[in-house]
C-alpha cells in the first residue's frame, strides 16, 4: 500500500481541526456498498468492523436508503411536541417483533442506555419502595455502555473516566461472568442489574454458558430489573436477533442502537413493560431528535431488512464458518479464538506486542479491521456477507496470521 497525496491531505486536515479523541487507522473512505468501501485512491476494502456492529446491513442497503429519500421528501422532524406519521409504526414493529410492551425512542446508544438507568431508578423508587436516592444498579467489571459522565462514573477503565470526575454515585460493580459477586451485591436497594450479553468493546469476552439466565433467576427472585445492553450484540450480530436468546433470558430492559439506525441514522431505543416504562409522565425525559420521522422510517425499514434477509440465520451460519477458518489457520501468534456468531475476537499473544500492527497489515492486504482492548482484533463484518466474502478475507487473514 503506497501512501498518497490525497489521502495524506485529508489526515492532514484532520489533526489539524478535529480532536484528538480517536485514533483512526490511516485510510480516508469515499464510498461504501454492501460489505465493501473504497477509500479516495480507488482501493477497496472489507469492511470488518461494521462501525461497531452499526451497519448489520451492509452499507447502503437499497431498501434503507430508499425509506431515507422518501421519508426526506416528506417530513424530517417534528420534535415530540407534534406527532408523526412513522414513529408509531416503527415502535409498533419494534415491540411486537422483540416481544415488549412498550419502546421509547432515542438517538445514540449512550442515551438509550441513560433512558433505562432513569426507568430503573425510577421503577425503584415508585414500583419497588426503594427509598429516594438510595437506588443501586449493579454492573459488571469491562463494561462499555457509552461516554456520558454517568456511564463513564461505573466503567472499570481507568482511560475513560480520568478527569472527567466528579463521578455520579450509584453503582456497583462486580466482575463479569461471576453468579457468585453478583448475588452477594444484590442489597435491598438494588433496582437492576445492567450488563452486555457477550462484552464487545471488553474484547468480545463471552460469559460462562448459563450466565444470563442464572441473572434472569436472580433478577426475578429479588424484584430486580435485568437490563441487557444488546446495542451491540442485539439484531442478529451473534446468530440470534438478541444474544440472550441463546439461553432464554428475556430481560425486563432491553436496550438496543447501533444497527437498527441501519448504518444510515442513529436510532436507540429501550425497550420494556408498561409498569416499567410507564415510570415517564410527560416532561420527565426526552430528545429533540428522539422518534423523529426520518430516523423512524430508516428504523422501520433496517428491522425489515433484519427479517427479510434473515440476517440472524446468515449471521450464525456464516460466523461458524468464519470462526472454523480462523482456527484452521493455527496462527503461531494467536492466543484465543472466541466469539458467537458474527462477532469474533482474536486475541494476540502479547509477546507479540499488540494487535494494532496486524491490524494495520490486514489494511494493507484489503482488512478493515480495529483493535480492541489492545490484544484482540474484532472480526464483525456486515451480517450481508456472502460465503465467498468470507472466504476472500480468509486468504488475506492467513498471509497475516498464518504460521
Ligand atoms: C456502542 C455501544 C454503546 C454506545 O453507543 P453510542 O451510540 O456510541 O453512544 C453502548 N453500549 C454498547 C454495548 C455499545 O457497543
Amino acid at each position: 500500500m503506497v501512501f498518497l497525496a490525497r489521502t495524506e491531505e485529508f489526515i492532514r486536515e484532520v489533526d489539524r481541526y478535529s480532536a484528538r479523541n480517536y485514533n483512526p487507522l490511516p485510510v480516508v473512505i469515499e464510498r461504501g456498498e454492501g460489505v465493501w468501501v473504497w477509500d479516495v485512491e480507488g482501493n477497496k476494502y472489507l469492511d470488518m468492523l461494521s462501525a461497531y456492529s452499526a451497519l448489520n446491513q451492509g452499507h447502503r442497503h437499497p431498501k434503507i436508503i430508499s425509506a431515507l429519500m422518501e421519508q426526506a421528501g416528506k417530513c424530517t422532524l417534528t420534535s415530540r411536541a407534534f406527532h408523526n406519521e412513522t414513529m408509531g409504526p416503527f415502535l409498533k414493529t419494534l415491540c411486537e417483533l422483540a416481544g415488549y410492551g412498550k419502546a421509547l425512542p432515542m438517538n445514540t446508544g449512550a442515551e438509550a442506555v441513560e433512558t433505562a438507568i432513569k426507568a430503573a431508578r425510577k421503577w425503584g423508587l415508585v414500583r419497588k419502595g426503594v427509598p429516594e436516592n438510595q437506588g443501586e444498579i449493579i454492573v459488571c467489571e469491562n463494561n462499555f455502555h457509552g461516554r456520558t459522565v454517568t456511564i463513564i462514573s461505573f466503567s472499570s477503565e481507568e482511560q475513560y473516566r480520568y478527569g472527567f470526575g466528579p463521578y455520579t454515585p450509584g453503582f456497583v460493580l462486580v466482575p463479569y461472568g461471576d453468579l457468585e459477586a453478583l448475588e452477594k451485591a444484590i442489597t435491598p436497594h438494588t433496582v437492576a442489574v445492567l450488563a452486555e450479553p457477550i462484552q464487545g468493546e471488553g474484547g468480545v469476552v463471552v460469559p460462562p454458558q448459563g450466565y444470563l439466565a442464572k441473572m434472569r433467576e436472580l433478577a426475578t427472585e429479588h424484584n430486580l430489573l435485568m437490563m441487557l445492553d444488546e446495542i451491540q450484540t442485539g439484531l442478529g450480530r451473534t446468530g440470534r436477533l438478541f444474544a440472550y436468546e441463546h439461553e432464554g433470558a428475556k430481560p425486563d430492559v432491553l436496550i438496543l442502537g447501533k444497527a437498527l439506525g441501519g448504518g444510515v441514522y442513529p436510532v436507540s431505543a429501550v425497550l420494556a413493560s408498561e409498569e416499567v416504562l410507564g415510570v415517564f409522565n410527560p416532561g420527565d425525559h426526552g430528545s429533540t431528535f428522539g422518534g423523529n420521522p426520518l430516523g423512524a422510517a430508516v428504523a422501520q425499514a433496517a428491522l425489515e431488512v433484519i427479517l427479510e434477509e434473515d440476517l440472524p440465520g446468515r449471521a450464525e451460519q456464516l460466523g461458524n464458518y468464519f470462526l472454523e477458518g480462523l482456527k484452521a489457520l493455527n496462527s503461531p501468534y494467536v492466543r484465543e479464538i472466541r466469539g458467537r456468531g458474527l462477532l469474533i475476537g482474536v486475541e494476540i499473544k502479547t509477546e507479540y506486542g499488540s494487535a494494532r500492527p496486524f491490524c494495520q497489515r490486514l489494511m494493507a492486504e484489503g482488512l478493515l479491521c480495529k483493535e480492541t482492548h489492545e490484544q484482540t482484533i474484532r472480526f464483525a463484518p456486515p451480517l450481508v456477507i456472502s460465503k465467498e466474502e468470507i472466504d476472500w478475507a480468509l486468504e488475506r487473514i492467513q498471509k497475516v496470521l498464518g504460521a
